[in-house]
């Protein structure tokens, strides 16, 4: 949709991904004359190339588990292969509904959406398609891009990104992947579930390494168990192709061959040459910098989503992009918690997480007035039924709220709701307890791990 020269919108978005759609959809509904500037296409990386694919893909990848271990539920089902097409277009079935959908609502609320890339040009300005779009506010909203190392470069064949990854036409028969993070582990999780053949490298002691060390350590039995095999605590060095594949060379001087090399190092963010820096905006390392309302230095200039220093996550982006437009709009806001946004880890099993570690929670409140429970899924029927282990492990101020609350196993990141409440709320042990869960679910497993907590187990061993 074009708009008139003379418009001044009363916030113009550059970036129409999680973090700058959501402040349109709200802007918008709150009345706000709202432009959403996009380059490719609205819901970006989410939609297209992060969340929805991947977890399309971990689905497949869970339905191939579950041919190949029917037997053991009585069922008769032969795993035959996957068929690499049928699942990409299952996976863009899904997203391209969803985008269908996504258009529909921006259409809907009335926001003037421009198709192509911009450039801040003023403190209220965005310049598209040599025509400037004013406005009252310029939110930022620009996103992230897949990261590399130093030497290493993605060739988009044997040495891929994620965004890659996404739509490789074969399931390789082995695969390097270089970070054992988020995306890394989701990925080594499905590739394994396809029928490669996995090595996982990170640096770092564990796998997730910023979730409680009991999960990343649950993760890493569960991975032994799957058969994905996993280098720790040892950096990259250098990375060559071989007549077949790609040989990495770690610092310690140890090497490893595989079909093809996913790098999952992490995102930067996408601010180069976008104008930012010359309109004053204070960056550092290419992130732009924000208050805890996602207000820049340039008082009309605000920032969210990967593009700023906080967590990583498209609800994160959104709540960032909401919390943007109800302040213009003349909404009394109030700053994020991050600690308080849930985690969640798709690979198999899950992991999922709100609050903060036990390691941060000894460092905040002193080693003596922290205490862990750890509640088995053994005890827990339905994950008994699902045939998953795990944990539910709480950790609790002294007397005090719920601070932590870490999971492992399938299906955990569905519990993560109540854990949130639990975080947010700042709920004792034995207010949980008083509330009843419904048996047989995986929920009742959250109850159960309170009931231990505030001292009356039932389903558990003392
Ligand atoms: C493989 C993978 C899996 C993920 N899984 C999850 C998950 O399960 N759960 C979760 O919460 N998060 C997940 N994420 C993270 C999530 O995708 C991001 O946090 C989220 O997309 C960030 O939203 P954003 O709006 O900040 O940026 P983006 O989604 O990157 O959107 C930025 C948009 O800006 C546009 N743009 C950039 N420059 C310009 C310009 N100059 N002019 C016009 N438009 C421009 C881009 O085209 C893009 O559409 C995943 C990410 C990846 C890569």
């Amino acid at each position: 949709m074009a708009n008139d020269a003379s418009t001044v919108f009363d916030l113009v978005i550059l970036g129409g991904g999680s973090g700058g759609y959501a402040a349109a959809l709200r802007g918008a509904q709150l009345g706000l004359d709202v432009a959403l500037i996009e380059k490719d296409k609205v819901g970006g990386t989410c939609l297209h190339r992060g969340c929805i694919p991947t977890k399309a893909l971990l689905h497949a990848g869970e339905i191939a588990d579950q041919a190949r271990e029917s037997e053991q539920f009585g069922v008769k089902a032969t795993f035959e292969g996957i068929d690499v097409a049928a699942v990409h277009k299952y996976k863009d079935g899904v997203i391209s509904g969803l985008y269908k959908g996504l258009q529909g609502l921006i259409a809907s609320r009335k926001v003037t959406y421009i198709e192509g890339e911009g450039r801040l040009s003023s403190p209220t300005s965005v310049d598209v398609n040599g025509q400037r779009v004013q406005g009252r506010h310029v939110l930022l909203a620009t996103g992230s891009v897949p990261k590399s190392l130093p030497g290493l470069e993605i060739d988009g064949n044997r040495i891929i990104s994620s965004d890659h990854a996404l739509v490789l036409d074969r399931v390789p028969k082995s695969a390097i992947v270089l970070g054992g993070g988020v995306i890394g582990v989701e990925f080594a999780s499905a590739w394994k579930s396809f029928g490669s053949d996995i090595t996982v490298i990170e640096g770092l002691k564990h796998l997730v390494p910023v979730e409680d060390e009991n999960s990343s350590k649950l993760l890493e039995r569960a991975f032994r168990k799957r058969g994905i095999k996993f280098n720790l605590g040892t950096f990259f060095s250098k990375a060559e192709y071989t007549a077949d594949g790609v040989k990495v060379t770690l610092a310690d001087g140890k090497e490893f061959e595989a079909e093809i090399l996913l790098v999952a190092v992490g995102r930067g963010p996408v601010s180069a040459g976008l104008g930012y820096e010359e309109q004053g905006v204070a960056m550092d390392r290419g992130y732009v910098l924000v208050d805890e309302y996602m207000r820049t230095n340039v008082p009309t200039i605000s920032a969210v989503g990967d593009l700023v220093p906080t967590l990583q996550l498209a609800h994160v982006g959104f709540a960032e992009g909401i919390l943007v437009a109800e302040r213009l709009a003349g909404l009394k806001t109030v700053p994020i918690d991050y600690d308080g946004v849930p985690r969640v880890t798709y690979c198999h099993p899950e992991v999922a997480s709100v609050g903060i570690t036990e390691a941060k929670a000894k460092e905040i409140y002193g080693a003596d007035k922290v205490v862990a429970l750890k509640y088995n899924l053994a005890g827990n029927g339905k994950s008994k039924i699902l045939n998953t282990s795990g944990e539910i492990k709480l950790v609790q101020v002294k007397d005090g709220a719920v601070v932590g609350v870490h999971m492992v196993g399938d299906r955990m990141g569905e519990q993560v709701g109540e854990a949130q409440l639990i975080y947010n709320w700042e709920a004792l042990p034995a207010e949980v307890a008083q509330l009843i869960h419904a048996h047989p679910t995986q929920n009742e497993a959250m109850g159960e791990a309170h009931l231990a907590l505030a001292g009356k187990p039932l389903h558990s061993h003392d």
